[in-house]
């Protein structure tokens, strides 16, 4: 079913409360940056499948790929900045989103079941429930990792009040393994699983609503938005398939653009550049902001 979707993997689990007891999420959630308040907020749903489709039994997670053969951040000429692969092609969320409801009709269509849908952006932690799912495990960089295809994977996931069987959890595959905390420009895997993400790149250069404060600058590396290091070191992404899908490959002026040309295209040229991509609320006087800083060092 996943397949015929365009989705390449999917796996379900029982779509019970998820075992975080209210005092612990809110003492974690009080130390995320501001901007990431929004996960505090929507947290009893979050934590509560039941709370936003009641009488749900089972939660569904879908996988699917956007690993292409564009090189990554290794091939950055001088004066070249590095733009996210979740974001250098076109919005996830539409893309991913087409693939989600269809996998959400053709299970409702097979067991007359009432489902939800959602990638990224509704109540739903994918990544937690992906690892209850046995679609993967959550590395030591905190983002779920496929055995086959690694961590570059966009997750979906289906509420549905119909049973569907589980697969047994893929077990830990970090081991000794440090190369992401290593690679990380920012320092901000300072423990296993722990992401410090008010120093992350991909926070400070696409959630953060301010500019980047100096001290945190050389933390940024080349990266104008988002950041793919800890990714692009960690070993399961180096063997992982590579579908190489069309919709996910590098839009003209995002595939490692010369900070120069970035500038030169000013607001709305900014605007427009990330307009079909999922960076399209960015506020393009931040991406400048950035841009215009890294000019100096990249
Ligand atoms: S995304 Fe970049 S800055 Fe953030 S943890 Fe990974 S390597 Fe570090
Ligand atoms: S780089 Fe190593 S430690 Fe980090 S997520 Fe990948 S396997 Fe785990």
């Amino acid at each position: 079913m996943a397949a015929a979707c365009g989705l390449d993997d999917a796996a379900a689990a029982p779509a019970r409360p998820v075992p975080v007891d209210a005092a612990s999420w809110d003492a974690r959630v009080a130390g995320y940056p501001a901007d990431l308040g929004y996960l505090a907020r929507g947290a009893a749903r979050r934590l509560d499948p039941d709370l936003v489709l009641p009488g749900v039994r089972s939660m569904v997670v879908a996988a699917v790929s956007y690993a292409t053969a564009a090189p990554g951040a290794e091939a950055l000429p001088p004066g070249h900045v590095f733009v996210s692969r979740h974001a250098w092609c076109l919005d996830y969320h539409r893309t991913v989103g087409e693939r989600m409801e269809r996998l959400a009709a053709a299970i409702a269509g097979a067991t007359g079941a009432r489902t939800r849908w959602y990638v990224d952006t509704g109540p739903v932690p994918e990544k937690a429930w992906a690892a209850a799912a046995g679609l993967g495990f959550v590395g030591r960089n905190g983002l779920l990792i496929h055995p086959r295809l690694g961590s570059f994977a966009f997750l979906g996931a289906v509420l549905t009040d119909a049973e569907v069987e589980g697969r047994t959890p893929v077990p830990d595959g970090c081991g000794s393994c440090r190369a992401c905390a290593d690679a990380c420009p920012a320092r901000a895997l300072p423990r296993p699983y722990e992401l410090d993400a008010s120093r992350c790149a991909a926070f400070l250069n696409a959630a953060c609503r301010s500019p980047v404060s100096a001290d945190l600058l050389p933390g940024l590396a080349s990266n104008l938005y988002g950041c793919d290091l800890c990714q692009d070191a960690c070993p399961w992404n180096r063997r992982a398939d590579r579908p190489a899908r069309e919709e996910f490959r590098p839009l003209p002026g995002l595939h490692l653009p010369a900070v120069a040309d970035v500038l030169a295209l000013g607001e709305e040229g900014v605007r427009a550049l990330f307009a079909p991509t999922a960076g399209h609320r960015r506020d393009p006087r931040l991406v400048l902001d950035v841009a215009s800083r890294l000019a100096g060092g990249v």
